[in-house]
This record gives C-alpha cells, structure tokens and sequence, in this order.
C-alpha cells in the first residue's frame, strides 16, 4: 500500500472527486485504482473564499512497485508507514513486584493500560472516585458552589481532561506513532472512529466518561488493579552503600503501606500538597515556566464567520478554532491556550477559596459561545525565583485573589473587554453572556492578574481584532483566573525515565513537566510504562 498526501480538493467537491484526483496524482487509469483509504483529513482556510481540504490516503495500485519508482524523489508519494504498535517486553511468568500507577489520568491510564497488555498486572491509584461518583462532585461545585478538594475537575478517575473538550491532538512528532496506539485504543473504548483521520479530533465530555469505564474494564481484565479514594502521602525512599536512593513503598492517606519498587508518578499539575510532600522527600524538582491569565469568550457565529466565510456552519467545517500568539513591547508573549469551540467555561479549582477557570465542550460542539485561555508566558527566573515550588505559591496568589474578587462563593471575577481596555471595573455584563457556573461577578480583572500581564493582554486584544473579526468587540467576556495552563515544575528524569535521584520512581505526564494535554499525557504513559517493563525485564 502506498500514501499518498496533499492531495488538495476544494471544500464542495462531490465523492468521486477524490478517486479521480488520486488517479489524476499518481497518473493511473480508474482500473488500476483497486482501493482507497482516508488516512487523514484537515481543512485550509487560510483563504476562506477557496476553502480547501487537504487529504492524506491510503492507496492500493495495480504494480505498486512501478508507482512507488515512478514517484521516488516524491516525499508524498511513499510506502504506507507501519503505524502497529509493538510491545517491547512481556512480564516474565511469575515472581515480580506489581508496578504501581499514581494517577488515573491520561497519563496513569495509558501506563497502566500497556503494563497490563504485556503482562505486569499494575495497580493503580487514584485520590479521587470513579469516575461517575466523580462527575456528581465536579457538579456540585458547577451547581450549587460545593468543591470536594479530593474529588473535582482535577481529581478522580479520567484526571483532568475528563471534563474538557477532548482535543486529541498535539504538536509531538513520533517516529514510532505511539500517538497512533492511543488513538486506537481510545476508538476501542468507544470513541468516535473519526478521530483516526480528522487533523484535529476532538471528543467532547460526555463519551470521554464511558469511555475511561472502558479502560478501566480492559485493565482490570488484563489483571490490573484499581484502588479510588486512595491519596499517596509518603515514600519510602532507602539510600543503598553507594548513597543512591530506591524507593521500596508508598504510604497511604488512609495509613495503609504499599510494597513497591517500580512506581509511576503521573499526578497531574493540580497535585500540589504531593508536590510538597516529594520535595520533602528529597526528589530531585525544578522550576517550570507556564502561562497566566483569563479565559475569553466571543459567540461562536463570530469566530464561524472569520474563519470560514461564506461556508461557516458546513457539517465538514464543523465549529472554528482558533490559534493566536503576539510578542509584546513588554517582552511578553500572549496567546490563545486550550480554545473549546462551542462549549463553556467551567470552574477547575482544585483548592478551597480559590478560582481557577479552563474550558469544555461536548462533542457536538454546539453551545453559544467560543472559549479560549486568554494567557501569558511566564517564567521562574524572572517571575517566581527561588524555591522550586514558588510557581504553586504564585498560582495560589492569583486565584485566592480571584476567589475574593468573584465575591468569596466559587463565582468567578469577569469584565467586559471594552472596560478592561478602558481601565474601567465592570458593573455590569453587554451581549456576550459569560458561560462559567456556577456564575460571575462583573469587576475589574486587573484587580487578580500581575500588572506586567494586564498590560500585554491590553496590547494584544486589538492585535488580535484584527486578525478575527469581533475579538476586541467591547461586549466579549474575559473570566478569570487562568492559572493551570501547564505544570509550574518539572521533576526531572534520566534517559531510562527514572527520577534524576529516586531509582524506581518514574515521574510522568502533565505533573512530572513531561507533557501538556490528554494525547500528549497518554503517549507519555505508554512510554513510562515501557520504561519500568524493561527495568523490570533487566
Ligand atoms: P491528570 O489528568 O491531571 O491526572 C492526574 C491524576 O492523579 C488525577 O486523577 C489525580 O486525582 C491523581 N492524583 C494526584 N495526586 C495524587 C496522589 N497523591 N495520590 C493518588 N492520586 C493522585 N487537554 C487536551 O489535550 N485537550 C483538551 O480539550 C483539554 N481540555 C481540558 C479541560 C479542562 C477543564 C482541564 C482541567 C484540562 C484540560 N486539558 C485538555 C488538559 C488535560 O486534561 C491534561 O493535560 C491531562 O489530563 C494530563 O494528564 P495526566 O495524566 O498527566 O494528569
């Protein structure tokens, strides 16, 4: 099979167009075609008058050999690519320690889930519940202002982007296409199957909750084990003759000890008391830059309309994105972070008397509004120096502030662009009506942001205007605090995936500073996981 790629059809063209063009491409008569596959597709609307669509395929030829000869300085013209996944090990039969998975986010799941498929028989532990328990706390605080800090948008079965828009893609380049096993595996737990072939799949909140019971049923029938509720509090962490420390356990917020040597860390970026408590244990951690600021929200028709012209609203299109960035006289960047096209803002907090926004939608993507985190770069050096933990004490600052600013009762502080350019406080809200639950409280968002960010976002919003139509318009609405773009540290591993001091432990995801997002956090795991089944193997 060869693949065929950029292969270029305007939005409209009817079905038989794209055999036609493949025959046309690789110059071959409709009799020589024996079959076609789509094996990607993604739009161009760089010129929203001629939008095209940019397609990828996958071609079985009459004498593939001659094609692939005729075209062999053709980058896209090649040999299919082995896309499978291999395992790199099985467990040996019997006799070794169970590894043990912190963390059922995308990143636990996915170790988890290639421990399992080999053999290892991983038990994995989660501070939260399961994850439909989990779905009735994270509602509560929506709903009727009641955060549970154990059980939450960050806490609990599924991890963080349990609750999110399910954007699946990201900007990591993989010769071996692990991205392509998570894919795969996530169409096995039901997702939909187009998310193999769309450029920018996404799946929405509703099949990412069935889907991650799915995962869980896989793993546990491939022997692994799930303990919820289950908080880790301590390590036990020996240091051997030669001064090297190995972890041999874990201790347990209900007093339990776990026997373990072999333990992945794949916490998330919320865990902030674990992060205290394994940097009092002596694990090696470093400072990590990430970003600040509000989410912002236009009616989705606006966004459409800029970027799709006259085609907004075609099925193939489905809701626009947007990705934007502009480096300020400052020397800050801006940009947009994490944007949910047709969906809402939603409470993340994790802490008590504290705001922190992010973004969801459900698959169909059909709320009134766009949301975007509004955000800029920040850095350890320049803004939290000092002590490696210094980002969470920055983040906790901002979203106690905004936690008062919304009026101390979990609603958000909010400002209309228009007064936030102006300098003005808001009194009250214009045709854009904000999203967020469990409700906002019109005010001055200056009031919860450093100074050096509120003037970066006053000089990129009419930068912006002019590169989306409607963006800088004074009724859009600007939540805030935006705090939790990423990981404020990073515990460092070496080139075998263990921690730069503690053998055994193998830091992972999001928390660990090793990924940002579900698919990114998902094809660390499975390389974590292939990290401990070959230690385990040596
Ligand atoms: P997490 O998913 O954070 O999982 C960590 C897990 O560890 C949690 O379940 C937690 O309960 C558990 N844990 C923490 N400490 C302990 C402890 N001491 N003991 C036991 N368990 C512990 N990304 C995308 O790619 N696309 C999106 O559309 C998207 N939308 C998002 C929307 C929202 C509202 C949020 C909050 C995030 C979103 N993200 C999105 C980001 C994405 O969710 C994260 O990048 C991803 O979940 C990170 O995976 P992880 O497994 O590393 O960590």
């Amino acid at each position: 099979m060869l693949r065929l790629t950029e292969l270029t059809l305007p939005l409209h063209h009817a079905d038989e167009a794209l055999p036609a063009a493949i025959c046309k491409r690789l110059r071959i008569t409709p009799r020589e075609l024996i079959r076609y596959v789509v094996a990607r597709r993604a739009n161009d609307a760089r010129d929203k008058t001629r939008i095209q669509l940019v397609y990828s395929v996958d071609v079985n030829v009459k004498n593939e050999a001659a094609v692939l000869a005729r075209f062999r300085k053709d980058r896209n013209v090649q040999p299919t690519p082995d896309t499978s996944y291999k395992f790199v090990t099985q467990a040996p039969p019997a006799g070794t320690k169970r590894p043990v998975v912190i963390g059922a986010g995308p990143c636990g799941l996915f170790a988890g889930l290639i421990l399992a498929q080999m053999g290892f028989r991983p038990i994995i532990l989660d501070r939260g519940k399961v994850v439909r328990e989990r779905t009735k706390d994270t509602w509560g605080l929506w709903r009727r202002s009641v955060l549970n800090p154990e059980s939450n948008v960050q806490f609990g079965e599924g991890g963080a982007g349990t609750f999110s828009d399910g954007k699946l893609y990201s900007r990591i380049k993989d010769p071996r296409h692990l991205d392509r096993k998570v894919l795969t595996e996530f169409v096995k737990a039901g997702a939909p199957p187009e998310i193999l072939t769309e450029a920018h799949p996404h799946i929405g909140t509703f099949r990412l909750v069935t889907m991650v019971e799915s995962l869980r049923e896989t793993i546990e029938g491939l022997g692994g084990e799930y303990r919820f509720q289950t908080r880790v509090d301590g390590l036990d962490i020996e240091t051997d003759a030669n001064g090297e420390r190995h972890i041999r356990g874990l201790h347990l917020h209900t007093g339990d000890y776990l026997e373990a040597d072999r333990v992945v860390m794949a916490i998330g970026h919320s865990a902030r008391d674990t992060f205290a408590m394994l940097q009092a244990a002596g694990v090696h951690v470093e400072a990590k830059p990430f970003s600040i600021g509000v989410r912002i929200e236009h009616p989705q028709s606006w966004i459409d309309r800029s970027r799709f012209g006259a085609d907004a609203g075609h099925p193939i299109l489905g809701a626009a994105e947007y990705h934007i960035s502009h480096h300020c006289r400052n020397g800050r960047t801006v940009y947009s972070f994490c944007m949910c096209p047709g969906g809402t803002v939603v409470a993340a907090t994790s802490e008590v008397g504290r705001v922190a926004t992010n973004g969801m939608s459900q698959y169909s993507r059909n709320e009134r509004n766009a949301n975007s985190g509004f955000v800029v770069a920040i850095d350890p050096a320049r803004d939290y120096p000092g002590d490696p933990l210094a980002g969470i004490a920055f983040q906790r600052h901002w979203e106690s502030l905004a936690f008062v600013a919304g009026g101390s009762n979990y609603r958000a502080p909010a400002q209309r662009v228009g007064d936030f350019l102006a300098g003005r406080p808001s009194d009250s809200l214009g045709s854009v009506l904000p999203s967020y639950r469990p409700g906002v409280t019109p005010t001055d968002l200056s009031q919860c942001l450093p100074a050096f960010a509120v003037e970066a976002m006053r000089e990129a919003i009419p930068v912006f205007g002019r590169q989306i139509a409607g963006y800088d318009h004074p009724d859009v609405v600007m939540t805030g605090v935006e705090t939790r773009t990423s990981s404020p540290v990073r515990f460092t591993r070496g080139e075998d995936f263990q921690s730069l001091n503690t053998h055994g432990l193998f830091p992972a995801g999001e928390g660990a500073g090793y990924a940002g997002g579900i698919l990114s956090a998902s094809v660390d795991g499975i390389k974590v996981a292939e990290a401990v089944a070959l230690s385990i193997a040596a």
